[in-house]
Formats: C-alpha cells, structure tokens, sequence
C-alpha cells in the first residue's frame, strides 16, 4: 500500500512563538485522531523553529522537514542550512525544488539534484516539487516541463535511491492563488507522473511512488482532490498556517 501524506509547508510566516503554538494545537488535535500506519503527517516551519516544534510534538505521529537544504554538504556557504543539519535536529525530510526557489532563488535542476543527493545521504526524504506556469499549460507543455524537472534532477538515482523520493505536483498557477486544479487535471498529471516513472524505474517503482497535490488546497477541496487514484495526499501552504483547516485537510484524506 503507497504511504499517504499530507504535509504542511509554512514558509516565512510565524514567529518562533506563533509557530509553537501552531504546532502544539495540530499535536493535540491529532491525539484524537487514529491514524492508518500509511499515512504519515509532516511540518515544514521556518529553520529558527524547528528545535522548538519539535519539542511540541509528537515524533510517532508528527514528522518534521526543513523547506529547502543546501546542495554542499558543509564549508564557506554563508547563510546555508546542510541536509546533516536538518537531520541532525530532528527532521527526516526536506522539501526540494519549491517553485518559489525555481523562481526567486534561481535553483536549476542541476542544484536541486545535488540537493536531493546531499538529502539522500544524510537520510532525508526528498519531497521534490515539479510543477508548470500558468503560459506553460497553456502553450500545451505542461507534461514536457513536469517531466524534464523530473528527469533532469532525479533520473540519474539508481532504483533503490529513487524508490526513497516522494514527488509534489505543484502546477505554479495554483500556489497560493486560490485558484485549484480541478480533480481531473491533477489525475491526469499524477498519472502521467507515474507512467514517466516506471518507463524509467518500472511499474514496482512507480506503483509504491507517493505523489502529492499542491496548490491551494483547502479543507473544502480537499477531500475531492484526495479522491483520485494516483492523488496521495497533499503540500499544503496557506491552509497549514491554521490548526483547525490543517487538521481538515488530514481528516479528509483518511
Ligand atoms: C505551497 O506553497 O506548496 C502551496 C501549495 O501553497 P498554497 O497551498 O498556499 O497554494
């Protein structure tokens, strides 16, 4: 059975004490809540705060990730955050590839595999973005850009590496817009995902690939969107900075 995720990714926003407080009444929630040994839940707040969410927190239900981690593995890299940093205080992921790095930090596919590779060392699940603009989809070449991001960062892992990857399909035109895929047009990705993977990788591979949906995923959306076959769950950035549609979001993919 794939595992299912729904993962929440804060970005800049809270302080240390807000994000505390954020993290604390998502754990308190969750106690109530039984969850499927397949589905796993995961915070990405700030680097500043993830000793102090991490104290919050219950590790058996709760995982924590960093949003970004360097491509060096240490040295003169002013302002950098290593993967073994991450791991070493208290994450077991990282988001790779947001698109808001593609775009604001210039990450070329080139960076973001030697990120995932510093990631895979230091024994962190790569959640790995991909994702089209909005002129992209609509010149017709959102499947051609979704699987060169793909192929051009990943495709050089061996088999065993790769099986270690989760994928988030995040088409830019839907981040933070408000404006979602609709169901079938995040099927139709995921899908096409998968078939990309197991040309590669083949069907084994593939079958067991997590793949999540993002983009303005709210808890009135998402239990639609969860609903489709190659859907396992979601990256949720605005809807995650609450504890109540957060917590929506998880109950909607059990
Ligand atoms: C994201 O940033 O990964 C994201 C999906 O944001 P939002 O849910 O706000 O669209």
């Amino acid at each position: 059975m794939r595992n299912k995720i729904v993962a929440g990714n804060w970005k800049m926003n809270t302080i240390v004490r807000e994000g505390v407080a954020l993290a604390s009444d998502i754990n308190v929630s969750l106690k109530d809540i039984n969850l499927p040994e397949n589905v796993k839940i995961i915070l990405a707040p700030p680097f500043t705060h993830i000793a102090f969410v991490e104290q919050v927190t219950d590790d058996k239900k709760i995982i924590i990730a960093g949003q970004n981690c360097s491509s060096e593995e240490q040295g003169a890299y002013t302002g950098e955050i290593s993967a073994k940093m991450l791991k070493m205080i208290g994450c077991s992921a990282v988001i790779i590839g947001h698109s808001e790095r593609r775009a604001y930090f210039c990450e070329t596919s080139e960076t973001l595999a030697k990120k995932t590779e510093q990631a895979l060392k230091n024994e962190l699940t790569p959640i790995f973005c991909c994702g089209e603009k909005l002129e992209e989809r609509e010149a017709g070449n959102h499947f051609n850009i979704v699987k060169n991001q793909i192929s051009e960062s990943l495709f050089n892992l061996s088999e065993k590496n790769f099986s270690k990857i989760v994928i988030a399909y995040e088409p830019v035109w839907a981040i933070g817009t408000g404006v979602t895929a609709t169901k079938e047009q995040a099927q139709e990705m995921h899908e096409f995902i998968r078939k990309t993977v197991a040309e590669k990788y083949g069907n084994n591979t593939a079958e067991k690939l997590t793949i999540l949906y993002g983009g303005s995923v709210k808890p009135d959306n998402a239990a639609e969107i969860f609903s489709m076959p190659d859907v396992d769950g979601g990256l949720i950035g605005g809807a995650s900075l609450k504890a109540d549609s957060f917590v929506d979001i998880v109950k909607a993919i059990l």
